[in-house]
């Protein structure tokens, strides 16, 4: 089981046979890098390059006129992500749009669905939560002239390996249920790689009368998702993590069907206002039904021309598959780990499936320095995960272009420093 040829035979088996042929791999002295950090920057579709070319030929060659013609015409370019983007998030199609960036979504979708009052001004969110994140809700609080530091709650987590358990979220939504305005919470901890049950969250959320909304940087392309059934309000991802659409990609947002009619608050913009008489340059806002709605701008064609190549990946395997992939790749690792470097790596990260997605966060023997120095000899050999102070190494294996063999090579690679060390 922990040896190359083992490995090898995995991969030559494996039911669903890798697309990294379909990827750019980074090389690190001439060879390709095990590379476990596209849970940070997934890698390059070599499909990515021509559609970006396409995009830079037509404003080449027709300039304005590029908005009217052909199949990929930029006035509706949009359009052209919808529907597989609909498919990886389990959306009616009219619930997503491709827009912005996560951070600024994530305002947008508070503008309208935190809606505070005296009563209830409060939004729960969790402790250790990524940083922009924390920095969005707590000025969207002040904005509204409350205070951060008794109306943004913050949970602690209550397992020992800074994990939440279900019962911890169900008291803390139910002690503080008359209170919240809104639940924010991730559908994958960025650190701990920690999954949640998006569907039982909202539950939860919406039986206190509160909305409920996620972040699902870390879950989008990683877990099959079920947005529209699971009954969330709002969702906000990013394309650049498991998506692999290039660094600052055009970001996603989901818009439950429910509020496809609403008429909350919104910031506006012309690309928001219904299609049909938005070029009638009127001085009203008529929005658009459904995510569309909230769009601002004309969106940055050369941003959204990579997300087409992923996508195309993403339909051509499924969701579904890739998981099964996902799970078998990350099992594999995990019990690498348990039965070779237990005395160098322990596992964050949740052993339970459904608690988490392709990313196991290591906590390294021995602390900070150690486990720098341990980073720091895998990179230098190829092997990249990424670091998170003070004392955890994230590795996450794609499963559209990781392999066993990769798998293979980071606990070989862990085992030779130890050996040195
Ligand atoms: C990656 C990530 C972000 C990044 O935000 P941008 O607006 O895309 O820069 C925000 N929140 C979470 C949870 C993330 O994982």
């Amino acid at each position: 089981m922990f040896c190359e040829h083992h490995a090898n035979a995995l991969d030559a088996a494996d039911p669903l046979p890798t697309l990294r042929g379909e990827f750019l791999i980074p090389r690190h002295d001439g060879a390709e890098m095990a590379y476990f950090v596209g849970n940070s920057l997934g890698l390059q579709p070599r499909s990515a390059r021509a559609h970006v070319e396409t995009v830079l030929d037509k404003w080449e060659h027709e300039a304005v006129e590029g908005h009217f013609t052909g199949d990929a015409q930029w006035m509706s370019y949009h359009e052209l992500v919808r529907e597989p983007l609909a498919r990886l998030v389990g959306a009616n199609p009219a619930e997503v749009v491709a827009m912005n960036s996560l951070t600024a979504n994530l305002h947008l979708m508070m503008v309208s669905f935190y809606r505070p009052t005296r009563e209830r001004p409060a939004i729960l969110m969790e402790a250790g939560a990524f940083p922009s994140d924390r920095y969005a809700l707590a000025s969207q609080v002040a904005f509204h002239g409350f205070d951060p530091a008794t109306d943004l709650i913050e949970l602690e987590p209550d397992e020992p390996d800074g994990t939440f358990s279900m019962a911890a979220i169900e008291r803390a939504i139910a002690q503080h249920g008359r209170r919240l305005a809104l639940v924010l919470w991730p559908g994958i901890q960025y650190r701990t790689g920690q999954a949640f049950d998006i569907q039982a969250i909202t539950a939860l959320a919406h039986a206190q009368g509160a909305v409920c909304g996620f972040d699902l940087a870390h879950a989008v392309g990683n877990l099959p998702l079920a947005l529209h059934d699971s009954g969330v309000d709002f969702a906000v991802w990013c394309h650049y993590k498991y998506l692999n659409s290039g660094p600052g990609a055009v970001a996603g947002c989901f818009v439950h069907e429910r509020h496809a009619h609403t008429d909350r608050p919104r910031f506006a913009g012309w690309w928001g206002h219904e299609p049909a008489t938005r070029f009638q340059m009127g001085p009203d806002f008529r929005p658009t039904p459904g995510a569309d709605g909230w769009q601002l701008s004309n969106p940055p064609i050369l941003g959204l021309a990579p997300l087409r190549a992923s996508l195309e990946l993403y339909d051509r395997v499924g969701m579904a598959a890739l998981r099964a992939k996902s799970l078998r790749l990350t099992g594999y690792l995990e019990s690498l780990i348990r039965e070779l470097l237990a005395d160098v790596l322990q596992i964050v990260t949740p052993a339970e499936r459904e608690r988490r997605g392709s990313q196991l966060s290591l906590r390294v023997a021995g602390g900070r320095e150690q486990g720098r120095a341990l980073f720091d000899y895998l990179a230098a050999n190829g092997v990249l995960g990424d670091w998170r102070e003070p004392d955890v190494i994230r590795i996450s294996p794609a499963p559209l272009y990781n392999t066993h063999a990769d798998v293979l090579r980071f606990a070989r690679a862990v085992e030779a420093w130890r050996d040195v060390h």
